[in-house]
Protein backbone atom coordinates (compact mmCIF):
# COMPACT_ATOMS: atom_id res chain seq x y z
CA UNK A 1 0.00 0.00 0.00
CA UNK A 2 1.54 3.66 -0.54
CA UNK A 3 -0.21 6.79 0.73
CA UNK A 4 0.36 9.88 -0.86
CA UNK A 5 -0.76 13.19 0.79
CA UNK A 6 -2.28 15.83 -1.77
CA UNK A 7 -3.79 18.37 0.75
CA UNK A 8 -4.48 18.91 4.18
CA UNK A 9 -0.82 17.94 5.26
CA UNK A 10 0.64 20.58 7.88
CA UNK A 11 -2.49 22.79 7.44
CA UNK A 12 -6.75 22.65 7.80
CA UNK A 13 -8.04 23.03 4.21
CA UNK A 14 -7.18 21.00 1.18
CA UNK A 15 -8.11 17.49 2.39
CA UNK A 16 -7.15 14.72 0.00
CA UNK A 17 -5.19 11.64 0.87
CA UNK A 18 -4.27 8.94 -2.46
CA UNK A 19 -4.43 5.60 -1.07
CA UNK A 20 -2.87 2.76 -3.72
CA UNK A 21 -2.07 -0.80 -4.77
CA UNK A 22 -0.86 -2.51 -7.54
CA UNK A 23 -4.11 -2.24 -9.07
CA UNK A 24 -6.31 0.30 -7.30
CA UNK A 25 -6.08 3.98 -6.72
CA UNK A 26 -8.89 5.69 -4.27
CA UNK A 27 -9.07 9.11 -3.08
CA UNK A 28 -9.85 9.94 0.58
CA UNK A 29 -11.63 13.78 0.69
CA UNK A 30 -10.96 16.06 -2.27
CA UNK A 31 -11.28 19.66 -0.48
CA UNK A 32 -10.41 22.78 -1.73
CA UNK A 33 -7.58 24.82 0.22
CA UNK A 34 -9.30 27.54 1.66
CA UNK A 35 -7.62 31.16 3.52
CA UNK A 36 -4.68 32.86 2.77
CA UNK A 37 -4.12 34.62 -0.98
CA UNK A 38 -2.39 31.68 -2.41
CA UNK A 39 -5.32 28.96 -1.81
CA UNK A 40 -6.86 30.29 -4.91
CA UNK A 41 -3.80 29.30 -7.26
CA UNK A 42 -3.15 25.89 -5.08
CA UNK A 43 -6.68 25.18 -5.81
CA UNK A 44 -6.28 25.79 -9.85
CA UNK A 45 -3.29 24.10 -9.54
CA UNK A 46 -2.88 20.25 -11.49
CA UNK A 47 -3.92 17.69 -9.44
CA UNK A 48 -0.62 15.10 -8.44
CA UNK A 49 -2.24 12.29 -10.18
CA UNK A 50 -3.80 12.00 -13.21
CA UNK A 51 -7.89 11.91 -12.52
CA UNK A 52 -8.43 9.77 -15.20
CA UNK A 53 -6.57 6.80 -13.08
CA UNK A 54 -8.29 7.11 -9.59
CA UNK A 55 -10.83 4.52 -9.50
CA UNK A 56 -12.98 5.79 -6.28
CA UNK A 57 -13.18 8.73 -4.12
CA UNK A 58 -14.47 8.36 -0.53
CA UNK A 59 -15.79 11.42 0.91
CA UNK A 60 -15.81 11.49 4.98
CA UNK A 61 -18.37 14.62 4.79
CA UNK A 62 -19.55 17.29 3.14
CA UNK A 63 -17.35 20.23 4.43
CA UNK A 64 -15.94 22.36 1.47
CA UNK A 65 -12.47 21.40 2.53
CA UNK A 66 -12.99 17.86 1.82
CA UNK A 67 -15.29 17.93 -0.86
CA UNK A 68 -14.91 20.98 -3.05
CA UNK A 69 -12.65 20.02 -5.71
CA UNK A 70 -14.33 16.88 -6.81
CA UNK A 71 -16.14 18.38 -9.20
CA UNK A 72 -13.21 19.62 -11.02
CA UNK A 73 -12.06 15.80 -10.11
CA UNK A 74 -14.74 14.83 -12.69
CA UNK A 75 -14.51 17.65 -15.32
CA UNK A 76 -10.87 16.50 -15.76
CA UNK A 77 -11.62 13.13 -16.17
CA UNK A 78 -12.35 11.26 -13.67
CA UNK A 79 -14.92 8.86 -13.58
CA UNK A 80 -14.98 6.43 -11.21
CA UNK A 81 -17.60 5.67 -7.80
CA UNK A 82 -17.83 8.72 -5.23
CA UNK A 83 -18.95 6.96 -1.75
CA UNK A 84 -20.13 8.95 1.17
CA UNK A 85 -23.40 8.20 3.52
CA UNK A 86 -26.77 9.45 2.63
CA UNK A 87 -26.88 12.92 4.12
CA UNK A 88 -22.86 13.65 2.96
CA UNK A 89 -23.80 13.07 -0.83
CA UNK A 90 -27.07 15.25 -0.86
CA UNK A 91 -25.10 17.91 1.23
CA UNK A 92 -21.64 17.92 -1.05
CA UNK A 93 -24.45 18.41 -3.68
CA UNK A 94 -25.85 21.86 -1.88
CA UNK A 95 -21.92 23.01 -1.08
CA UNK A 96 -21.01 22.09 -4.76
CA UNK A 97 -23.65 24.33 -6.33
CA UNK A 98 -23.26 27.02 -3.20
CA UNK A 99 -19.84 27.28 -4.52
CA UNK A 100 -19.61 27.21 -8.13
CA UNK A 101 -22.53 30.29 -7.57
CA UNK A 102 -19.75 32.17 -5.34
CA UNK A 103 -16.63 31.07 -7.63
CA UNK A 104 -19.07 32.69 -10.90
CA UNK A 105 -19.62 35.92 -9.07
CA UNK A 106 -15.50 35.90 -8.04
CA UNK A 107 -14.31 35.04 -11.59
CA UNK A 108 -16.35 38.51 -12.49
CA UNK A 109 -14.97 40.05 -10.19
CA UNK A 110 -11.57 39.20 -9.72
CA UNK A 111 -11.67 38.32 -13.75
CA UNK A 112 -9.94 34.86 -13.31
CA UNK A 113 -11.27 31.80 -14.67
CA UNK A 114 -13.90 29.44 -11.58
CA UNK A 115 -12.38 26.43 -10.37
CA UNK A 116 -15.35 24.83 -11.69
CA UNK A 117 -18.74 25.59 -13.07
CA UNK A 118 -22.35 25.00 -12.41
CA UNK A 119 -22.73 22.53 -15.19
CA UNK A 120 -19.98 20.23 -13.65
CA UNK A 121 -22.12 20.10 -10.75
CA UNK A 122 -24.71 17.44 -12.16
CA UNK A 123 -22.34 14.99 -13.78
CA UNK A 124 -20.45 14.61 -10.83
CA UNK A 125 -23.80 14.04 -8.54
CA UNK A 126 -24.26 10.98 -10.80
CA UNK A 127 -21.31 9.15 -10.25
CA UNK A 128 -22.27 9.44 -6.22
CA UNK A 129 -23.41 6.48 -3.86
CA UNK A 130 -24.83 6.72 -0.61
CA UNK A 131 -23.38 4.14 1.76
CA UNK A 132 -24.86 3.07 5.41
CA UNK A 133 -22.61 3.14 7.80
CA UNK A 134 -21.62 -0.39 9.65
CA UNK A 135 -21.44 -1.83 5.86
CA UNK A 136 -18.59 -3.09 3.78
CA UNK A 137 -18.39 -2.04 0.43
CA UNK A 138 -15.82 -3.65 -2.12
CA UNK A 139 -14.57 -1.15 -4.46
CA UNK A 140 -12.05 -3.64 -6.10
CA UNK A 141 -9.99 -7.02 -5.19
CA UNK A 142 -7.79 -5.77 -2.66
CA UNK A 143 -9.70 -2.46 -1.28
CA UNK A 144 -13.02 -2.50 0.71
CA UNK A 145 -14.12 -0.21 3.17
CA UNK A 146 -16.89 0.88 6.00
CA UNK A 147 -18.31 3.73 7.13
CA UNK A 148 -18.30 4.63 11.16
CA UNK A 149 -19.86 7.56 12.68
CA UNK A 150 -17.47 10.61 13.34
CA UNK A 151 -19.78 12.75 15.45
CA UNK A 152 -18.21 15.71 13.17
CA UNK A 153 -21.16 17.02 11.06
CA UNK A 154 -24.79 15.21 10.48
CA UNK A 155 -23.83 12.39 8.05
CA UNK A 156 -19.78 12.44 8.64
CA UNK A 157 -17.91 9.06 8.72
CA UNK A 158 -14.52 7.89 9.59
CA UNK A 159 -13.07 4.93 7.15
CA UNK A 160 -12.06 1.69 7.96
CA UNK A 161 -10.37 -0.15 5.02
CA UNK A 162 -8.38 -2.96 3.67
CA UNK A 163 -6.08 -1.87 1.61
CA UNK A 164 -4.17 -5.28 0.32
CA UNK A 165 -4.06 -6.83 3.62
CA UNK A 166 -3.07 -4.10 5.56
CA UNK A 167 -5.98 -2.55 8.16
CA UNK A 168 -5.88 1.71 7.66
CA UNK A 169 -7.99 4.09 9.39
CA UNK A 170 -8.87 7.25 8.04
CA UNK A 171 -10.27 9.72 10.50
CA UNK A 172 -11.71 12.43 8.23
CA UNK A 173 -12.67 14.89 11.20
CA UNK A 174 -13.52 13.59 14.49
CA UNK A 175 -16.03 15.73 16.41
CA UNK A 176 -16.28 16.74 19.76
CA UNK A 177 -18.32 15.24 22.76
CA UNK A 178 -22.39 15.81 23.54
CA UNK A 179 -23.04 18.13 20.11
CA UNK A 180 -26.41 18.36 19.87
CA UNK A 181 -28.54 16.34 17.16
CA UNK A 182 -25.38 14.46 16.03
CA UNK A 183 -24.44 10.35 17.98
CA UNK A 184 -21.20 10.57 19.84
CA UNK A 185 -17.83 9.61 17.62
CA UNK A 186 -17.56 5.63 17.59
CA UNK A 187 -14.64 3.84 18.44
CA UNK A 188 -12.00 2.65 16.06
CA UNK A 189 -12.42 -1.05 15.93
CA UNK A 190 -9.35 -1.93 14.51
CA UNK A 191 -6.49 0.32 12.23
CA UNK A 192 -2.97 -0.66 11.55
CA UNK A 193 -2.15 2.49 10.06
CA UNK A 194 -3.77 5.51 11.07
CA UNK A 195 -4.18 8.66 9.40
CA UNK A 196 -5.78 10.96 11.91
CA UNK A 197 -6.84 14.71 11.87
CA UNK A 198 -4.96 17.22 14.50
CA UNK A 199 -6.68 20.37 14.05
CA UNK A 200 -7.30 20.73 18.08
CA UNK A 201 -3.64 18.33 18.38
CA UNK A 202 -2.30 21.44 21.01
CA UNK A 203 -5.66 22.09 22.69
CA UNK A 204 -8.35 21.00 25.39
CA UNK A 205 -11.63 22.41 25.03
CA UNK A 206 -13.57 23.82 27.02
CA UNK A 207 -16.40 21.67 28.57
CA UNK A 208 -18.97 21.22 25.88
CA UNK A 209 -21.73 21.20 28.65
CA UNK A 210 -20.87 25.43 29.01
CA UNK A 211 -21.64 25.82 25.50
CA UNK A 212 -25.46 26.38 25.82
CA UNK A 213 -24.58 29.05 28.81
CA UNK A 214 -22.34 30.57 27.22
CA UNK A 215 -24.93 31.39 24.20
CA UNK A 216 -27.49 32.28 26.43
CA UNK A 217 -25.06 35.14 28.01
CA UNK A 218 -24.03 36.09 24.70
CA UNK A 219 -27.29 36.53 23.29
CA UNK A 220 -28.72 38.47 26.78
CA UNK A 221 -25.64 40.54 27.19
CA UNK A 222 -26.01 41.74 23.97
CA UNK A 223 -30.10 42.40 24.05
CA UNK A 224 -29.40 44.35 27.15
CA UNK A 225 -27.11 46.89 24.87
CA UNK A 226 -30.08 46.83 22.56
CA UNK A 227 -27.12 45.79 20.17
CA UNK A 228 -26.64 42.90 17.18
CA UNK A 229 -25.67 39.93 17.89
CA UNK A 230 -23.85 38.29 14.87
CA UNK A 231 -22.99 34.36 14.57
CA UNK A 232 -21.13 34.09 11.71
CA UNK A 233 -21.66 29.85 11.44
CA UNK A 234 -21.09 27.63 8.89
CA UNK A 235 -24.47 26.17 7.18
CA UNK A 236 -23.82 22.91 7.77
CA UNK A 237 -24.05 21.39 11.80
CA UNK A 238 -23.11 24.82 13.28
CA UNK A 239 -25.79 26.69 12.00
CA UNK A 240 -28.37 23.95 12.84
CA UNK A 241 -27.11 23.53 16.59
CA UNK A 242 -26.90 27.16 17.27
CA UNK A 243 -30.74 26.72 16.13
CA UNK A 244 -31.34 23.68 18.61
CA UNK A 245 -29.69 25.28 21.29
CA UNK A 246 -31.34 28.84 20.94
CA UNK A 247 -34.99 26.42 20.55
CA UNK A 248 -34.24 25.90 23.57
CA UNK A 249 -33.41 28.80 25.13
CA UNK A 250 -36.39 31.01 23.82
CA UNK A 251 -39.06 27.67 24.18
CA UNK A 252 -37.70 27.55 27.68
CA UNK A 253 -38.08 31.54 28.31
CA UNK A 254 -34.06 31.36 28.99
CA UNK A 255 -33.95 34.50 26.66
CA UNK A 256 -36.19 37.46 26.13
CA UNK A 257 -37.75 36.85 22.33
CA UNK A 258 -36.53 39.02 20.03
CA UNK A 259 -35.92 38.67 16.48
CA UNK A 260 -33.39 35.85 15.46
CA UNK A 261 -32.73 35.97 11.25
CA UNK A 262 -31.64 32.59 9.63
CA UNK A 263 -29.85 34.54 6.92
CA UNK A 264 -27.94 31.83 5.16
CA UNK A 265 -29.38 30.21 2.06
CA UNK A 266 -27.25 27.20 2.19
CA UNK A 267 -28.25 26.35 5.90
CA UNK A 268 -31.67 26.60 5.17
CA UNK A 269 -31.98 24.43 2.24
CA UNK A 270 -29.35 21.77 4.91
CA UNK A 271 -32.29 21.73 6.77
CA UNK A 272 -34.32 19.79 4.65
CA UNK A 273 -31.76 17.01 4.16
CA UNK A 274 -31.46 17.41 8.56
CA UNK A 275 -35.56 16.55 8.52
CA UNK A 276 -35.27 13.95 5.85
CA UNK A 277 -32.85 11.17 8.09
CA UNK A 278 -34.06 11.22 11.68
CA UNK A 279 -32.89 7.66 11.59
CA UNK A 280 -29.24 9.99 12.02
CA UNK A 281 -30.67 11.88 15.57
CA UNK A 282 -28.95 11.04 18.90
CA UNK A 283 -31.58 10.25 21.02
CA UNK A 284 -32.54 13.62 22.52
CA UNK A 285 -33.24 15.22 18.85
CA UNK A 286 -35.38 11.80 18.13
CA UNK A 287 -37.16 11.95 20.94
CA UNK A 288 -38.26 15.92 20.44
CA UNK A 289 -38.57 14.71 16.88
CA UNK A 290 -41.06 11.88 17.86
CA UNK A 291 -42.92 14.18 19.88
CA UNK A 292 -43.93 16.45 17.29
CA UNK A 293 -41.53 19.28 18.08
CA UNK A 294 -39.62 20.68 15.16
CA UNK A 295 -36.17 22.07 16.59
CA UNK A 296 -35.57 24.49 13.87
CA UNK A 297 -38.62 26.33 14.19
CA UNK A 298 -39.30 28.91 17.30
CA UNK A 299 -41.15 31.86 18.25
CA UNK A 300 -38.77 34.78 16.48
CA UNK A 301 -37.34 33.08 14.07
CA UNK A 302 -36.88 34.26 10.91
CA UNK A 303 -35.68 32.97 7.83
CA UNK A 304 -34.58 35.37 4.92
CA UNK A 305 -34.39 33.41 1.41
CA UNK A 306 -32.98 36.12 -1.04
CA UNK A 307 -30.17 39.16 -0.68
CA UNK A 308 -33.23 41.81 -0.52
CA UNK A 309 -34.56 39.64 2.11
CA UNK A 310 -31.49 40.09 3.39
CA UNK A 311 -30.16 43.45 3.07
CA UNK A 312 -33.70 44.50 5.41
CA UNK A 313 -32.05 43.10 8.61
CA UNK A 314 -30.67 46.72 8.29
CA UNK A 315 -34.16 48.30 8.95
CA UNK A 316 -35.35 46.05 12.00
CA UNK A 317 -34.12 48.19 14.98
CA UNK A 318 -32.06 46.21 17.59
CA UNK A 319 -31.89 43.89 19.79
CA UNK A 320 -31.80 41.21 17.24
CA UNK A 321 -29.83 37.98 16.63
CA UNK A 322 -28.46 37.38 12.61
CA UNK A 323 -26.95 34.12 11.99
CA UNK A 324 -25.29 33.94 8.61
CA UNK A 325 -22.33 32.31 6.97
CA UNK A 326 -19.48 32.02 6.30
CA UNK A 327 -18.40 30.32 9.42
CA UNK A 328 -14.73 32.01 9.12
CA UNK A 329 -16.20 35.34 7.81
CA UNK A 330 -14.34 35.06 4.14
CA UNK A 331 -17.65 35.60 2.14
CA UNK A 332 -20.97 35.26 2.21
CA UNK A 333 -23.80 37.54 4.30
CA UNK A 334 -22.03 38.02 6.88
CA UNK A 335 -19.49 40.47 5.55
CA UNK A 336 -22.29 43.04 4.35
CA UNK A 337 -23.36 42.48 8.14
CA UNK A 338 -20.00 43.17 9.84
CA UNK A 339 -19.80 46.44 7.17
CA UNK A 340 -23.06 47.19 9.25
CA UNK A 341 -22.42 46.52 12.39
CA UNK A 342 -18.70 46.13 13.29
CA UNK A 343 -17.75 49.58 14.44
CA UNK A 344 -20.33 49.92 17.04
CA UNK A 345 -19.87 48.74 20.61
CA UNK A 346 -22.93 47.80 21.51
CA UNK A 347 -22.76 44.79 18.75
CA UNK A 348 -21.30 41.93 19.09
CA UNK A 349 -19.67 39.27 16.65
CA UNK A 350 -19.73 35.63 18.38
CA UNK A 351 -17.07 33.63 17.13
CA UNK A 352 -18.52 29.85 17.30
CA UNK A 353 -16.36 27.71 14.78
CA UNK A 354 -11.99 27.46 13.95
CA UNK A 355 -10.66 30.52 12.02
CA UNK A 356 -8.27 29.03 9.97
CA UNK A 357 -4.72 31.43 9.49
CA UNK A 358 -5.36 34.26 7.02
CA UNK A 359 -8.96 34.77 7.09
CA UNK A 360 -10.88 37.71 8.38
CA UNK A 361 -12.67 35.78 10.82
CA UNK A 362 -9.16 35.12 12.41
CA UNK A 363 -7.87 38.65 12.33
CA UNK A 364 -11.27 39.72 14.35
CA UNK A 365 -11.04 36.76 16.53
CA UNK A 366 -7.55 37.43 17.61
CA UNK A 367 -8.30 41.00 18.38
CA UNK A 368 -7.63 43.34 15.03
CA UNK A 369 -8.58 46.83 15.50
CA UNK A 370 -9.30 47.34 11.80
CA UNK A 371 -10.13 45.40 9.10
CA UNK A 372 -10.72 45.51 5.15
CA UNK A 373 -13.90 44.17 3.72
CA UNK A 374 -14.21 44.92 -0.18
CA UNK A 375 -11.63 48.26 0.38
CA UNK A 376 -13.70 49.59 2.98
CA UNK A 377 -11.43 50.53 6.06
CA UNK A 378 -13.82 49.07 9.12
CA UNK A 379 -12.92 50.04 12.63
CA UNK A 380 -13.36 46.73 15.20
CA UNK A 381 -15.46 48.49 17.91
CA UNK A 382 -18.02 45.62 18.27
CA UNK A 383 -17.27 42.92 21.28
CA UNK A 384 -15.48 40.05 20.17
CA UNK A 385 -16.66 36.53 22.02
CA UNK A 386 -15.86 33.28 21.65
CA UNK A 387 -17.64 30.24 22.47
CA UNK A 388 -14.46 27.34 21.87
CA UNK A 389 -16.97 24.65 23.09
CA UNK A 390 -18.92 24.81 19.87
CA UNK A 391 -16.09 23.17 18.29
CA UNK A 392 -16.87 20.41 15.73
CA UNK A 393 -13.50 18.95 16.42
CA UNK A 394 -12.00 16.35 18.78
CA UNK A 395 -9.58 17.94 21.49
CA UNK A 396 -5.86 16.72 22.33
CA UNK A 397 -7.39 14.23 24.43
CA UNK A 398 -10.49 13.14 22.68
CA UNK A 399 -7.95 12.57 19.40
CA UNK A 400 -5.38 10.44 21.69
CA UNK A 401 -8.00 8.58 23.25
CA UNK A 402 -10.02 7.82 19.55
CA UNK A 403 -6.47 6.72 18.01
CA UNK A 404 -5.93 4.22 20.77
CA UNK A 405 -9.71 2.81 21.20
CA UNK A 406 -8.98 0.21 18.31
CA UNK A 407 -8.67 -3.82 19.22
CA UNK A 408 -4.89 -3.49 18.88
CA UNK A 409 -2.32 -0.69 18.71
CA UNK A 410 -1.60 0.58 14.82
CA UNK A 411 1.88 0.72 13.92
CA UNK A 412 2.12 3.93 12.61
CA UNK A 413 0.03 7.13 12.75
CA UNK A 414 -0.19 9.93 10.35
CA UNK A 415 -1.32 13.43 11.57
CA UNK A 416 -2.91 15.47 9.02
CA UNK A 417 -5.58 18.45 8.82
CA UNK A 418 -3.49 20.72 11.67
CA UNK A 419 -1.55 23.53 11.23
CA UNK A 420 2.35 22.91 12.19
CA UNK A 421 2.22 23.20 15.80
CA UNK A 422 -1.11 21.57 16.50
CA UNK A 423 -0.23 18.22 14.58
CA UNK A 424 3.75 18.30 15.95
CA UNK A 425 2.49 18.34 19.53
CA UNK A 426 0.22 16.17 19.18
CA UNK A 427 2.19 13.69 17.53
CA UNK A 428 4.81 14.24 20.74
CA UNK A 429 2.31 13.65 23.00
CA UNK A 430 0.87 10.35 21.35
CA UNK A 431 4.55 8.96 20.83
CA UNK A 432 5.93 10.17 24.41
CA UNK A 433 2.21 8.54 26.32
CA UNK A 434 1.30 5.92 24.11
CA UNK A 435 4.37 4.85 22.72
CA UNK A 436 2.79 5.19 18.95
CA UNK A 437 4.83 5.50 15.76
CA UNK A 438 3.39 9.34 14.66
CA UNK A 439 4.72 11.28 12.01
CA UNK A 440 3.62 14.83 10.25
CA UNK A 441 3.25 13.81 6.77
CA UNK A 442 4.31 17.03 4.57
CA UNK A 443 2.62 17.82 1.04
CA UNK A 444 3.36 15.55 -1.26
CA UNK A 445 5.01 12.63 0.55
CA UNK A 446 4.74 9.08 0.08
CA UNK A 447 4.99 6.69 2.41
CA UNK A 448 4.51 2.54 1.72
CA UNK A 449 3.54 -0.04 4.02
CA UNK A 450 3.99 -4.11 3.45
ZN1 LIG B 1 -15.01 19.16 8.65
Amino acid sequence: MKLTFCGAAGEVTGSCTLVETERTRVLIDCGMFQGGSSSYVRNLAEFPFDPKTIDAVILTHAHVDHTGRVPRLVAQGFSGRIFSTHPTRLFSRLMWEDTAHVMKDDARRYKRPPLYVMKDVGPTFELTHGVDYHTQVKISDDISFTLRDAGHIFGSAFVEMQVGGIKTVFSGDLGNDYVPILKPTERMIDGDVVVMESTYGDRVHEDPKTRIEKLKTAVKETIARKGTLMIPAFSLERTQEILYELNFLVENGSVPQVPIFLDSPLAIKALQIYHQFPEYYDREAKALADAGDDFFKFPGLRVTKNPEESREILEVPPPKVIIAGSGMMHGGRIMHHLVDYLNNKRNTVLVVGYQSAGTLGRAIFEGAKKVHIDHQEILVRAQVEAIGAYSAHADRLKLAKWVTSGLSKPSKVYLNHGEPHAAEYLADAIRTHHDLDAVVPRYGEIFSHG
